[in-house]
């Protein structure tokens, strides 16, 4: 078991070796790179047996992502007349990604392979790397993939850059280089950042940013070996390593997947449209009363639960379940803080709300940079009344000591100060762009177990579950923490709705704390945009994805189906690609993974790579001109005709359908 404790990191010297030379390069100067490239199973040939994943001769390939992170520092090394190296972890088949990375102009290429490292989790793996750029530095820029297609975590960056005391930034889709620092532009959750990041620092690419460094395999098997190089973890220090330093334990694995009916129409459009009414209708994809699929329950994972946290707590002391209220998101906040209060209730432990502020440009700017201590009034946002409404005990306002929103590396700071002084039973935090980098920044600095973009929680014998989805929602696991604090960020949208705490009278039953917030002023936020909301896909009963089949002045043709199913809309990538709809919007393995009830297929082809994100689906209804669109083996009941001539017959018969259904119901 595990208490609170500093991650082992690079000595002190060698991460000045990575970070010392910030504010040194002029504009143009060579610039240092290091990109760090993952090896992942290609996921359209996973296939599952019995609720497992089936990795024998299952072919492996770069990350998508990772693939523009090489491809961007090639290109920067080249701009500027610098190096880029590229350092991979895995077993020995991985030495292809660092083969493919130097065939494509990469100056050399690291691999850290060693059994040692096996069943490394997000943290392990960011320490390994952490400890090799180190030793193989200076670099005054890493870059990494926003996330893995087959962890989906987006963990290991945060953890690096709190390992390294870099700034971080994630989601680049623009970069432009500016001598001391980066432009960036950030492609979030639900919108867009710009930002200015001072160098040195470590940053997270988003698939727009550039296209994929790819080499077929001639090319990658001519590479010349002399520009590999192999490190094993006796060469990075005493570890601990792999599992051993894994804070994380993977218990029990589920399929999520379901058995599509793959009925696929023929015939006149009418008849078609009215077949596909009734299998909709017999599947219960249209009764409103049938929620949509969620996360079956879990046995409790094999090596049986752990207690950790609750010996190393005073006896007086409560349980601490805390939570971290993202500005500017209520409804999200309010789901992680009525998950904490259903935890607490069982837990008998109190909720702790940790709630950023905006410093407002009237406010003293003149507070003392400390961890805690009175400072400037808190902004009214997140509303302390309304976290006490919710069910918070105590809420912790995090005010900026200078006039501005708080940035994620400040709130890290004060996170850490309050796990290390309140050493919570658990920590909870929103998976955006935001919680995912403060809570890797916090569970990196005090070596904690963080569970990424979990769908449910649940406590067994004191111990947190936290249900996390892999391979692009193909399968679910239990993963639970050894560490004090049990840490977990969690999926928008996706939890109930909190039942408001009722209060009595007028008395306000909770207390509140200000703490102020340090600075350290590497990333500037110059500009910030919402053009969408994470959580609106993720509820929807139903949703209807369109493909470039269906051009956006057409989108108002789809308005009447999607008012009659209450349906919002989702896209392929080719679709956000063209800006015809929100990033947020794009379903598939680089996109969002969603379960609603129904999912209608209108007018895109259905590639592996869209339908990989609607395996959760309860039902899947397809439309497409062409009977040869791999869409029609991966749908339930399958419309073959021009969505032109589909859409208003399917809106009739469903309208249909929803006047007999309320006539029963009410007859
Ligand atoms: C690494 C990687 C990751 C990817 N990740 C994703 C991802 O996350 N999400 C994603 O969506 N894609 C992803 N893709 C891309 C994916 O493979 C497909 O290229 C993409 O989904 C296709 O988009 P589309 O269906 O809109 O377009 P198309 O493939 O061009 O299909 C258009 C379809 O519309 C049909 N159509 C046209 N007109 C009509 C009409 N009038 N009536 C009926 N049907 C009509 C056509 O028959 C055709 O089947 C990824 C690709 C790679 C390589």
């Amino acid at each position: 078991m595990h208490g609170i404790e500093p991650s082992p990191a690079p000595p002190r010297h060698a991460r000045d070796h990575v970070r010392g030379h910030a504010g040194a390069r002029a504009a143009g100067g060579p610039l240092r790179l290091a990109s760090l490239a993952k090896q992942v199973p290609l996921t359209e040939s996973l296939r599952l047996a019995e609720g497992r994943l089936v990795r024998r001769d299952v072919p492996f390939e770069m990350n998508p992502y990772c693939r523009r992170a090489v491809a961007q520092g090639v290109a920067l090394a080249r701009q500027t007349g610098g190096s880029c190296t590229v350092l991979t972890l895995g077993p020995p088949s991985a030495e292809d990604v660092l083969r493919e990375a130097v065939a494509w102009g990469a100056d050399e290429g690291i691999h850290l392979c060693d059994e040692r490292f096996a069943g490394s989790d997000t943290l392990a793996t960011a320490r390994a790397l952490a400890a090799a750029l180190a030793a193989a530095g200076p670099f005054d820029l890493v870059l990494l993939g926003r996330n893995s297609v087959d962890g989906e975590t987006g963990q290991v960056g945060p953890e690096l850059a709190e390992l390294l005391d870099l700034a971080f930034a994630s989601g680049v889709r623009r970069l432009e280089d500016a001598g001391a620092s980066l432009r960036l532009e950030l492609e979030h959750d639900d919108g867009t950042q710009e930002v200015e990041i001072a160098l040195p620092a470590v940053v997270t690419v988003a698939e727009r940013l550039c296209d994929p460094c790819k080499v077929d395999p001639e090319g990658r098997a001519a590479v010349d070996p002399g520009r590999l190089r192999r490190i094993g973890a006796a060469d990075l220090g005493a570890g601990p390593w792999g599992e051993a330093g894994s804070p994380t334990v993977v218990g029990a694995t589920r399929a999520m997947e379901h058995e599509r009916a793959l009925v696929v129409l023929d015939g006149p459009i009418d008849a078609q449209v009215q077949d596909a009414v009734d299998v909709l209708a017999q599947r219960g994809a249209l009764s409103a009363s049938v929620p949509p699929p969620t996360v079956p329950p879990g046995p409790i994972p094999a090596d049986g639960p752990h207690t950790a946290g609750q010996s190393e707590r005073p006896a007086a002391d409560a349980p601490i379940v805390a939570v971290l209220a993202e500005p500017g998101r209520p409804h999200v906040v309010g789901e992680i803080v009525g998950a904490a209060r259903r935890l607490a209730r069982e837990l008998d432990a109190v909720v702790h709300v940790l709630a950023p502020a905006t410093t407002p440009a009237t406010a003293p700017a003149t507070a003392p940079a400390t961890p805690s201590g009175a400072g400037p009034e808190p902004a009214p946002e997140p509303e302390p009344d309304v976290l006490f409404g919710l069910g918070a005990d105590l809420v912790v306002s995090l005010v900026p000591a200078t006039e501005g929103p708080a940035v994620p590396e400040d709130v890290g700071d004060a996170v850490v100060a309050y796990l290390r002084q309140r050493r919570p039973w658990a920590f909870l935090a929103p998976s955006t762009a935001f919680g995912r980098e403060v809570a890797g920044r916090a569970a990196a600095a005090t070596g904690s177990g963080l569970v990424g973009d979990a769908i449910a929680l649940s406590q067994r014998e004191g111990v947190l579950v936290a249900a996390k989805p892999a391979f692009a929602g193909a399968l679910v696991a239990d993963v639970t923490c050894r560490s004090g604090t049990q840490m977990a960020t969690i999926r928008p949208g996706v939890l109930p709705d909190p039942a408001p705490v009722p209060l009595p009278g007028s008395a306000r039953p909770g207390a509140s704390e200000v703490r102020v917030l340090g600075r350290r002023g590497r990333v500037r936020v110059l500009a910030e945009q919402r053009n969408d909301d994470v959580e609106t896909l993720a509820r929807a009963a139903a949703v209807i994805g369109v493909g470039t089949g269906v051009t956006p002045d057409e989108y108002e043709l789809v308005s009447p189906l999607a008012a009659v199913l209450g349906a919002e809309l989702a896209a392929t990538r080719k679709v956000t690609d063209r800006g015809w709809a929100p990033r947020a919007r794009q379903v598939g393995i680089t996109g969002r993974s969603i379960s609603p009830r129904l999912y209608v297929a209108l007018g895109l082809s259905g590639k592996f790579n869209h339908m990989a994100g609607v395996r959760g689906a309860g039902t899947v209804l397809a439309v497409n001109a062409d009977r040869q669109a791999p869409v029609f083996s991966h749908c339930d009941v399958g419309i073959v005709g021009d969505w032109h001539e589909v859409l208003p017959l399917l809106t009739a018969a469903l309208r249909g359908a929803n006047v007999r259904r309320d006539a029963a119901a009410t007859g």
